[in-house]
């Protein structure tokens, strides 16, 4: 017989079913040819083909019921000692009751690693289940959201109750991490994070962010700070600049030009702090909205850059914006911030083409919302800078014919204006042949 524990074939087991079978079957035969010659010769074959009958069946009931006995007990201990087909029985479940436990035991240790690893994660992991509630927690987060064990079980909004998290929580649009406190430590900013995974599954990963916060609100503020220092000191410059060139008699064409060539740099560098300090306000001031009219807005705006581009004799330049404004609809949104956007794609339109070359700027209903499409036949930008155009300072290298100024700003202004309006920018572009520029608005940023 083998014993529990050891896995290897009894010495008596035969492998061989189907020998097994014929077997049972040769014994069955022998033992009803013995009771028909014993009962032919005795005229008792029928009570003892009955009583053959009988014992068969016992035995089997027998055999049955000490089978039910040995595996409602887990059928993982020695098994009774028997022959034939039920050994057979016996040592075909006892070998998968065996396997079963050799792959428990393995799984149990690999769950027991993965579960040793996420505990020493630095990144706080909750797993969720269906209705928010919390399946398991790491020690990261046990800490970080002041979780103890017997929190197991609670749905998750009654623990974070930061808003922002419950309405992330309930958006189910996790494609970006929110930005928290930490509800033990309002000194510990996390970037939480949730990941849908099976059915109905969701883990929630927090990593702590206070130092890369912390270092952003840093440049914040010290961009602000010295573009607000600069414009004390640019403004009396480009006073006495101005007095200075009034002065000049034209007399020097050295002094000419170098007052020329400051006035222009003066005037770029005023640019580049006016720019960095809108980028500045962009990022930290509370937002205010109202209704704006964007077909008048840019209609003036069409208008300025038209002016601007030097159009104002139209007879010796032909008009190159054309306007098209295909519905009325308005924006809920901040008016000046709008108008700087949408003036540096249409600067950029006439910047980045040739002179005369047309730009069109469409206003129109989509599937979902509204958009504005600034579109123009100039240089275009190359497939592996169109991702990096909106990174503050890029600006692409093109050989021009013209010579184009510029600070890199104007499309990262536009960016955090169309993220603070919750809109998209989506640019199409190819070299040589034009780029389109279009801000997708929201449903929910329309009014009346
Ligand atoms: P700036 O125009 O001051 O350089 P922007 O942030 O407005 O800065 O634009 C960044 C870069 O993107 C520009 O330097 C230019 O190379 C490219 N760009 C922007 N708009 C256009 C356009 N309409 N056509 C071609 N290139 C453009």
């Amino acid at each position: 017989m083998m014993a529990a524990g050891a896995f290897k074939l009894h010495p008596n087991h035969v492998v061989n079913t189907m020998g097994i079978w014929q077997k049972e079957f040769f014994t069955g035969l022998l033992l009803f040819l013995a009771v028909s010659i014993v009962g032919g010769m005795t005229g008792l074959f029928m009570p003892m083909a009955l009583l053959l009958t009988l014992g068969i069946l016992m035995r089997q009931f027998f055999q049955i019921n000490r089978f039910e006995k040995w595996i409602r007990t887990g059928g993982q201990s020695k098994y009774p000692e028997t022959s034939g087909i039920w050994e057979e029985i016996y040592y075909h479940v006892y070998r998968i009751k065996k396997n079963e436990k050799k792959r428990k035991k393995k799984l149990g240790k690999m769950v027991d690693q993965f579960r040793q690893s996420t505990e020493a994660l630095p990144d706080a992991a909750i797993v969720l289940g269906p209705n928010d509630e919390i399946d398991w927690a790491n020690k990261a987060a046990r800490e970080v959201f002041g979780l103890h064990s017997s929190d197991k079980g609670q749905r998750i909004p009654n623990l974070i109750r930061f808003p922002e998290f419950i309405r992330y929580l309930r958006s189910e649009n996790y494609t970006e991490a929110v930005i928290l406190p930490s509800p033990v430590d309002n000194r510990i900013t996390l970037a939480v994070r949730i990941i849908a995974y099976g059915a109905g599954l969701r883990l929630l990963l927090a990593q702590d962010v206070t130092q890369l916060k912390k270092m952003e609100r840093m440049r914040k503020d010290f961009v602000a700070n010295v573009s607000h220092e600069l414009r004390t000191p640019l403004t009396v410059l480009k006073g006495y600049l101005e007095t200075l060139q009034d002065m000049d008699d034209g007399e020097s064409f050295l002094l000419t030009t170098s007052f020329q060539q400051m006035q222009g740099q003066t005037e770029r560098m005023q640019h580049l702090v006016d720019d960095l300090l809108l980028l500045t306000r962009l990022e930290t001031q509370q937002k205010k909205t109202e209704c704006i009219n964007v077909p008048a807005l840019l209609s003036q705006i069409c208008k300025e850059a038209e002016t601007l581009n030097g159009n104002v004799a139209k007879a010796l330049h032909p008009v190159r914006i054309s306007l098209s404004l295909e519905t009325d609809v308005n924006l809920m949104g901040e008016e000046q911030d709008l108008r700087s956007a949408f003036t540096n794609l249409l600067v950029n339109a006439l910047k980045y083409s040739p002179d005369n070359s047309p730009v069109k700027v469409r206003w129109y209903s989509s599937d979902d919302g509204v958009v504005l499409d600034v579109e123009d036949q100039g240089e275009g930008i190359a497939a592996t800078d169109i991702s990096r155009v909106t990174e503050r300072f890029y600006r692409s290298e093109v050989k021009r014919s013209k010579k184009v100024g510029g600070t890199g700003l104007g499309l990262a202004i536009v960016k955090h204006v169309l993220m603070r309006h919750d809109g998209q920018l989506y640019i199409s572009s190819e070299l040589g042949k034009g780029s389109r520029f279009s801000c997708h608005f929201p449903v929910k940023r329309v009014c009346d």
